[in-house]
Order: structure tokens, then C-alpha cells, then sequence
């Protein structure tokens, strides 16, 4: 075990860990924003630099600390490490930087664009941004991609993190698309007139940090922020059948897989589940999904936190609704 204090606080954790997922143990504001990482997939990581901290002192054994500042996402921390995150304006100042240079290309069609209010380069852009630009040049410009018959690709929101690579590589037992070129003319592409078709292949959807690769059975419908998002589950022979339905009254409009405090993955669903049961008499439905406050989606949304104590003894809730 390894004792490690990051913005302050000490926590133990088992040899090898990442300082990400160090600071993640604790949670809130010590955790640095992750945009390719994705600790449901092997080999994400080390591409956006979102992620950079301060080591102040590299161990108990060698306090000095490290030259230069870090990627926590693939930095194991050591016995006696000391790091700073929000707590360094070297950090931040950097962060700034890194948030400056994922926009350069990036296009602030926010207003149309589909992942909206869970967009990750939007969250990060509000709380590490800067307000104007200072790039002088025309920003990269490509076609829009059908990949598919479910998934559009919007090559210009890419950020090139790689996560939808790694899903096709882990998930799918073909891989046919990838980063073609490099440099500033590196794109996601498949292999000439490919198509995504794969029964885990919706997944990239929702790895996307941002809207890059969306989902064309959504695409338009509604602001996520007007959708209620519910947990539901239904049995599925391809997977575990748990999503999130996002309903607008009695309308499934769109259906994703659930994610973790993290925001990530907590199980991959497949493509029946996600593009072919848009009926609610489709599911099972639980409750209300979890949002976290901070985020837009909350607005309007109430929860069931707690099992309601009727009489003696508390019950156990009840579903909210129950289409069976
Ligand atoms: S399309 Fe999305 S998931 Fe794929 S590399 Fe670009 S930003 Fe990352």
C-alpha cells in the first residue's frame, strides 16, 4: 500500500495505482479532468493532457519533486507522494492551455449539437477556459460521415482521444475504423467505405467526450436537458440489458448505456437494446437515473434517495413506473 496526499488530503491506496484513480478514491474537486482516459478500456490515456498535476515530493524515499508536471491518468503514485491539483496555479494555468488547444479545431456549435450539456470539452471549457479565442486561423473543416446506418460522425467536434478506437478494438470483433493520417490532418475514419456494423459497436457513442459521434435516432430530437432519464432493464441475450431510457412523456427517444460517478460505462450495451427498443412497453422501468447536481440535466429532475418508511419498518421503494 502507498500513502499519498493529494490538494491536502491523504488516502491509501494499492500499489500501482494511477493518481487519477487516487484522487477518484477521495472524489469531488481533487479529481482532474479525464477526456481519453476510460478506466473501463485497456490502453486509454496520455493523449488529451487534461489530466496534468504537480508532484511537490516524487516519495517519502526521494522527496523531490518531479521537473515538470505530469499525466495522472498513467503516473503511479509512490509511498509519500505529495500532489497538487487545484491547489497549483501551474496546474491550472496549464489546464487552461491544454483547453485553449482542444478548441482550436473544435467548433462552438454547442446550440446544435446533440451532446449538449453532457459534453465533457463543454464542462471543461466553462471551468477552465478562457472566454475569447486567440487563434487567427480557419479551423479544420471536414464532411459529415454516415458510419452506419445508427452513428453519424461530425469529424470536426473529434477531439482525437482515442476512446472510440478502443472500443471497436475491445468490444467488436472487427475493428474497421481508426485515426487515419497525423499531425492536423488526422481524422477518425474507417477503412474506405467501411461501416460501423457491429452488435457493441453504439458503445463509441457514448465514449465520445464529446459530440463527435452521435446517435442518429436521437439526433435533434430534444435537448437532453428537456429528456428524463430513467433506469430501466429489460432480458437480453447479448447483454446485460441495463440502460438508460431518455423519455419525453410516454416516448423513448433515446437509450444509452448507464455511467458511473466517473462518467463512465458501468456495463456495455448492445445495438438492439440501444437503436430497437424505443417502445416503453420495452422495458422495465426502475426509477429516476442518478444526475449529478452540477449538471444541467438535474433541472426539473427529482429522485427517490431513500426508501420510504411507511409504518413500521421501511420499505423497500417502489419503482415509479412498471410497464410489466
Ligand atoms: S470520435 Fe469521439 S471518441 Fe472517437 S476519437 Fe474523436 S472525440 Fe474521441
Amino acid at each position: 500500500m502507498a500513502k499519498v496526499t493529494i490538494d491536502g488530503i491523504e488516502i491509501e491506496v494499492p500499489d500501482g495505482t494511477t493518481i487519477l484513480n487516487a484522487a477518484r478514491m477521495i472524489g469531488g474537486k481533487v479529481v482532474p479532468p479525464a477526456m481519453c482516459y476510460y478506466s473501463k478500456l485497456k490502453k486509454t490515456g496520455g493523449y488529451c493532457r487534461t489530466c496534468l498535476v504537480k508532484v511537490a515530493q516524487g516519495s517519502a524515499k526521494d522527496p523531490r519533486p518531479m521537473p515538470k508536471l505530469v499525466v495522472s491518468c498513467s503516473t503511479a503514485v509512490q509511498d509519500g507522494m505529495v500532489v497538487q491539483n487545484i491547489t497549483s496555479p501551474e496546474v491550472l494555468e496549464a489546464r487552461r492551455g491544454v483547453v485553449e488547444f482542444l478548441l482550436i479545431n473544435h467548433p462552438l456549435d454547442c446550440p446544435i449539437c446533440d451532446q449538449a450539456g453532457e459534453c465533457k470539452l463543454q464542462d471543461l471549457g466553462y471551468e477552465h477556459g478562457l472566454e475569447k479565442t486567440r487563434y487567427e486561423f480557419s479551423r479544420r473543416k471536414f464532411q459529415m460521415i454516415d458510419i452506419g446506418g445508427k452513428i453519424k460522425l461530425h469529424m470536426t467536434r473529434c477531439i482525437l482521444c482515442y476512446r472510440c478506437v478502443r472500443v471497436a478494438e475491445q468490444l467488436t470483433d472487427k475493428r474497421v475504423h481508426g485515426v487515419m493520417n497525423r499531425g492536423d490532418v488526422a481524422e477518425i475514419s474507417t477503412y474506405i467505405n467501411n461501416i460501423i456494423e457491429n452488435d457493441f459497436s453504439g458503445n463509441v457513442i457514448d465514449v465520445c467526450p464529446v459530440g463527435a459521434l452521435t446517435d442518429k435516432t436521437f439526433r435533434f430530437k430534444s435537448r437532453v436537458w428537456f429528456a428524463k432519464p430513467m433506469d430501466a432493464h429489460r432480458d437480453c441475450k447479448k447483454c446485460s440489458g441495463k440502460a438508460v431510457l431518455w423519455m419525453k412523456g410516454d416516448d423513448v427517444l433515446r437509450v444509452s448505456a448507464r455511467k458511473d460517478k466517473n462518467e463512465e460505462i458501468e456495463e456495455f450495451i448492445c445495438n438492439e437494446c440501444r437503436f430497437e427498443k424505443k417502445k416503453k412497453e420495452d422495458w422495465v422501468i426502475e426509477k429516476p437515473t442518478h444526475i449529478s447536481r452540477q449538471s444541467v440535466i438535474s433541472q426539473n429532475h427529482y429522485e427517490v434517495s431513500k426508501p420510504l418508511k411507511l409504518g413500521t419498518g421501511s420499505q423497500p421503494p417502489k419503482p415509479l413506473l412498471n410497464t410489466e
